[in-house]
């Protein structure tokens, strides 16, 4: 092995044109704004196989050397410190045409200042759940270097126009402060699970351009779309998607029953406050066995509860805060007949039991939250067909909001959709932490979000 190749591999530089002398090695140091640079000296230089202006072959001498430029690239850290490469590139003259030009490397681009590898490295540690001052730190590049390259990284994950499949999953992320509406949308292939794109604006209007700019046959060939009970949503596919069939996803469905009730908990327990304190704890901490599903409920195990004289089964507490008001226990089996046959894909008991809902004079809140089921049954009956679910999309949302954390917060739309789009289409594969979440952590989200309101 020669000097150049140990020192090559040691930097891990590729291009075998880029060669370092033991002879003229002078060790020189750099200090740049009290920073301290390890310089490695290296000069690139080949025979060119023609002219880069007229491109006359190089025959005869027809390409001479002429002299050097010399460029100080960024090669990253070596044992903590940054290493800078002094190249000298080569320069040619033609005498054909009598023009100069300067050798290439594929180390760094030309007017590039930081080699390739950093760049890599960027778009490697962008993926990461990390602040880009953070990576900016690590590489020992500018902050800026970094926004930049995310930028340009983000621009080459542009969706492609002639491209989309045939099953769509809709949902949307609390976005940036400066989006329309603080919500923005984001789209994936419901089979694959691979994100589309993310778009910054889910009003109504603009989604339609958005989708409009896809090809007419690729939208009418859009079977399935999955997406929550967001009515403008509606519209967009009616224009867009002509044969596309909507698809409710069921943990909305279950979501959306679960709110009324929980309505209706915080509406009795708000009731009995003043006049009932002990039973006013028990609605007010035991929101969680409230929203569980009835059947998952356990009868057997009997545990003392601090709330609860002697011992109690979870079946039995529930029993009992049932028993505190009449507005109850009509809702809490209707609400779960639903829930029961909504998860076993039982479209026909679900439809009879929704019906069922109209015997009696119920609040106002829950006879909506009924009607828009029903405004929805059609593509409820999908939801019981197909087994696609919007599930994955969950863990896509939160991978988002650990990025959004990680950079607290990001003020510009455009770095976090790219941010989002390396760290979800670049490195999909790699990223192990992105998993849906399971039915019982969403409920636990759901719940939190519950229990705040109260
Ligand atoms: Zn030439």
């Amino acid at each position: 092995m020669t000097y150049s190749h140990i020192i090559r591999k040691s930097l891990n530089i590729k291009d075998e044109n880029i060669h370092f002398d033991i002879n003229t090695y002078t060790c020189p140091e750099e200090i740049i704004k009290g920073t301290h640079y390890l310089i490695y000296e290296g000069l690139l230089s080949y025979k060119p196989k023609a002219c880069h202006h007229c491109g006359t072959i190089n025959r005869n001498e027809s390409i001479i050397k002429h002299g050097t430029k010399l460029s100080k690239i960024k090669l990253g850290n070596i044992l903590f410190k940054p290493a800078l490469l002094w190249l000298k590139k080569q320069r040619y003259l033609c005498k054909a045409c009598e023009r100069t030009f300067i050798a290439e490397t594929s180390l760094v681009n030309e007017y590039c200042f930081i080699s390739n590898p950093i760049k890599q490295t960027i778009a490697y540690e962008l993926a990461e759940t990390q602040s880009m001052t953070a990576i900016a730190r690590r590489v020992s590049v500018s902050p800026n270097t970094v926004i930049r390259h995310l930028v340009e990284t983000g621009q080459t994950l542009e969706p492609s126009r002639f491209d989309l499949p045939e099953h769509l999953s809709f949902d949307e992320f609390k976005s940036v402060k400066e989006a329309a509406g603080a919500m923005s949308f984001i789209f994936t292939n419901a089979q694959t699970h691979d994100i589309i794109d993310i778009v910054e604006n889910r009003q109504q209007k603009a989604l339609i351009s958005y989708f409009q700019r896809y090809p007419y046959e690729l939208r009418a060939n859009v079977k399935t779309v999955t997406l929550d009970m967001y009515s403008p949503y509606l519209k967009i596919i009616h224009d867009c998607f002509p044969n596309a069939e909507l698809i409710i996803d069921r943990f909305h469905i279950i979501q959306h029953i679960n709110r009324a009730l929980n309505r209706l908990r915080i509406e009795v327990m708000n009731d009995i406050r003043y006049t009932r304190p002990r039973d006013y704890t028990k609605l007010k901490k035991q929101w969680k066995l409230v929203l569980k599903n009835v059947w998952s409920l356990d009868f057997e195990t009997f545990s003392s509860h601090r709330l609860y004289d002697g011992l109690v089964t979870e079946k039995m507490m529930v029993n009992y805060i049932l028993s505190m008001d009449e507005r109850f226990q009509w809702i809490y089996d209707l609400i779960n007949d639903l829930k029961w046959h909504m998860s076993r894909g039982n479209f026909e008991g679900f439809a009879t039991h929704l019906e069922r809902s109209k015997e009696r004079s119920v609040q106002r809140y829950i006879r909506t939250t009924f009607q828009t089921l029903e405004k929805y049954l059609d593509s409820i009956e999908n939801s019981c067909v197909y087994t696609l679910s919007n599930g994955h999309l969950e863990g896509i949302n939160n991978k988002i909001k650990t990025l959004k954390r990680s950079g607290y917060g990001y003020r510009n739309f455009r770095h976090l959709r790219a941010r989002a789009l390396i760290s979800l289409k670049l490195f999909q594969k790699e990223n192990t932490d992105i998993r849906p979440l399971t039915f019982e952590e969403e409920r636990q989200t759901d719940e939190a979000k519950g229990k705040n309101a109260a």
